[in-house]
């Protein structure tokens, strides 16, 4: 499925809504246009945890990769993005809750299978990765 995003929400909020009401549990989603602001994670190995950046300006979606799958039972879009600022400067990282749009087309496609894909908690690396 295609479309567009209203001005306003939050970029991880609706794309994971898009995806929990169209009962997409497994597949793919994909995003350009602009933010009002944004949120991005580093994960940092040694500490395990994530440093946030937020960026108070307004930037283009360059690109956005996502994918989603099942997290505790739960529809769980896991997207990093690139956001390009008007010098032509690019900033990414993991798409944190606190990006609001300004524009913005999505692309979700859907997998079918049997046998979905769960994130359950990973020793090694600190992260729910797939199990
Ligand atoms: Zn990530």
């Amino acid at each position: 499925m295609m479309g567009r995003l209203p001005k306003g929400c939050d970029l991880l909020d609706e794309l994971t809504r898009i995806c929990r009401d169209n009962q997409v549990t497994l597949g793919e989603v994909r995003a350009i246009g602009a933010v009002e602001r944004a949120k991005i994670g580093y994960y940092d190995m040694q500490s395990r945890r994530y440093s946030w950046l937020e960026l108070e300006q307004e930037l283009e979606i360059l690109s956005l990769a996502g994918n989603v799958s099942l997290k505790d039972g739960e529809v769980f879009v896991h997207a990093h993005i690139t956001l390009g600022d008007d010098k032509g400067r690019a900033h990414g990282g993991h798409l944190a809750e606190g990006t609001t749009v300004f524009a913005c087309e999505y692309l979700v496609r859907e997998y079918l299978s049997d046998t979905p894909l769960r994130r359950l908690w990973d020793e090694p690396t600190g992260l729910y990765l797939w199990g």
